[in-house]
């Protein structure tokens, strides 16, 4: 065989790749990265405790897609953002400190929307897996934070479209997806909430953590 010190040289790679079609050499290169990408998502750490910059990345986009939503629909219907505001603290931030974090492993640790710490300090600890209903109650309440201002912004476009509300309406969506796409990102990747059916960490990293206990 060949020696080849410096990799292969030009004419070998000019051979090569008349040998293959495109196509396939595009493959080839997808196939590599995909490969890649999985080897770094099945060795992703896992997090004991949410770190400041876990906090910094996903609790602003959250504050800020609320308020993009409150703010909107303050200026289309003062009662309907005042409603929102009271869905925001009650159903979908405190109800779901007892729903999903009573029975998190974060539970009393710092968490990336101190839910652990909040948690703790108004419920006891639950044992168990989350039942089916606290599964759909922790999605829907999602869903609705996504969806009652979208109605609310989109209605004054379909009316009268201005500028101030067009922009309004994209920065929300922008926020809001950009919020669950961060977060799933960023945190359901290294999460030890094994239980919540949000967790994306990898299985490889799951077996390793549980039989370290
Ligand atoms: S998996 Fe994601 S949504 Fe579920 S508790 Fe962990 S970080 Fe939160």
């Amino acid at each position: 065989m060949r020696f080849a010190p410096f990799g292969r040289s030009p004419k070998f790679r000019l051979r090569r790749n008349f040998a293959y079609p495109p196509a396939v050499i595009r493959n080839r290169g997808r196939r590599a990265y995909k490969v890649k990408v999985m080897a770094m998502v099945k060795n992703i750490t896992l997090a004991d405790e949410w770190s400041t910059k876990e906090i910094l990345i996903n609790f602003p986009l959250l504050v800020i897609y609320l308020t993009i939503g409150l703010v909107g629909m303050y200026l289309e219907n003062q009662i309907a953002s005042f409603l929102y505001l009271l869905f925001i603290i009650f159903p979908l931030y405190l109800v779901n400190r007892y729903v999903v974090c009573s029975k998190c492993y974060y539970f009393d640790k710092r968490c990336y929307m101190f839910g652990g710490k909040c948690s703790s300090a108004l419920f006891k600890k639950r044992e168990g897996n989350y039942t089916k209903f606290e599964n759909a109650y922790v999605g829907i309440m999602w869903m609705l934070s996504i969806i009652i201002p979208i109605y609310w912004l989109a209605i004054p476009i379909y009316r009268s479209p201005s500028l101030l509300n067009v922009t309004l309406l994209v920065a929300f969506l922008v926020c809001s997806i950009g919020w669950q796409a961060v977060h799933s990102n960023t945190c359901c990747t290294k999460c030890k909430n094994f239980k919540c059916g949000m967790n994306r960490a990898s299985k490889h990293m799951k077996e390793k953590n549980i039989s370290n206990g």
